[in-house]
């Protein structure tokens, strides 16, 4: 299989990478680590014009704890983020999330940018993103914005991003140390993309829910929050872990992956509720 003929541009920079963008408009790419883009491109079923090459731009790859929070360049691969000390100590569960993706060769090229640009629905790290409030800093001729990642992915495939923007990093604020968390996934075999994932970031005071986060991914058109809200304050008893259950199972959108929605139902209510009760056995040890 091989692509539709394209012009290669190398962007040593995020300005050029930006300026070749504008330049070249609506029929060019960016390629980061090129492991989704590049079998499309294979099928034929996206054939842009030009691919703007981030992978010179070495000052896109980086992590940084900066004002009270981790600061990810838009290059980093997933392998980095998985293993990276400062993840792993103030955001494990973006680490633990990064270590299931694909295998060791996706993890190595793939980026952090490239999979939430490209919105999986089924994606590890969109999903942490929205677990966690993370914000897209995005650069474009116009300027730099910044999105949060609630209404950030739109739908299957497409994000809150412009044709002519280039996400440039993504940032998480540090949760408390004191935090649980815990993410787990389903899918038909190691290495494969999940059938559905939860994870859930919980903070715990006298045996008390304190702040809640759990999100979704593999049940809709884009990785879903469970309404939570009211649920701070709850005493830590059966009926909790039943509730927030019952919560993610109404998410259940419909078929997908060949699963019924039945029975994503009942999958998305046991793996929440077993999230949320290893979270919560977690939280407090920080
Ligand atoms: C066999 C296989 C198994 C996989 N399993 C999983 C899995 O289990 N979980 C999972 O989450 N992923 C999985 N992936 C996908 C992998 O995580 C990719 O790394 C990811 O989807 C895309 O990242 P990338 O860096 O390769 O981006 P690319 O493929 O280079 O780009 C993807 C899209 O994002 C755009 N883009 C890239 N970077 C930017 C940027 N900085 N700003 C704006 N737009 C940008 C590109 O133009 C393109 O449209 C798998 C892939 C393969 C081939």
């Amino acid at each position: 299989l091989k692509p539709a003929p394209f012009e290669y541009l190398a962007a040593d920079t995020l300005d050029q990478a930006v300026a070749l963008l504008q330049d070249r408009g609506a029929e060019a790419k960016l390629l980061a680590g090129g492991q989704s883009l590049v079998p499309l491109m294979n099928l034929r079923l996206a054939r842009p014009q030009s691919l703007i090459d981030l992978n010179p731009a070495k000052e896109l790859a980086y992590v940084r704890e900066q004002d009270g929070a981790l600061t990810i360049g838009a290059m980093t691969r997933h392998h980095h983020v998985a293993s990276s000390g400062l993840i792993r100590e103030h955001a494990p569960l973006l680490a633990a999330a990064a270590a299931n993706i694909g295998f060791p060769a996706i993890r190595h090229r793939g980026t952090i940018g490239g999979s939430c640009a490209h919105a999986d629905p089924a994606a590890e790290m969109p999903l942490v993103a929205l677990a966690l409030g993370a914000t897209f800093v995005v650069a474009s001729s116009r300027g730099v914005r910044r999105l949060p990642a609630d209404g950030f992915f739109v739908s299957h495939l497409t994000t809150a991003l412009e044709p002519d923007e280039v996400l440039s990093e993504v940032t998480f604020p540090k949760p408390p140390k004191s935090d649980g968390w815990a993410f787990e996934e389903l899918s038909r075999k190691a290495g494969d993309f999940v059938t559905v994932a939860v994870a859930v970031q919980v903070s715990v005071a006298n045996g008390r829910v304190g702040r809640l986060e759990v999100a979704l991914a593999g049940v809709a058109e884009r990785p879903l929050k469970v309404p939570t809200g009211e649920l701070s304050g709850r005493t830590l008893d059966e009926a909790f872990y039943g509730e927030i259950a019952e919560r993610a199972g109404h998410l259940v959108a419909g078929p997908a992956n060949g699963h019924g929605a039945d029975d994503r139902a009942q999958v998305v209510r046991v793996l929440t509720e077993r999230a949320v009760r290893r979270a919560v056995a977690t939280a407090g040890q920080g």
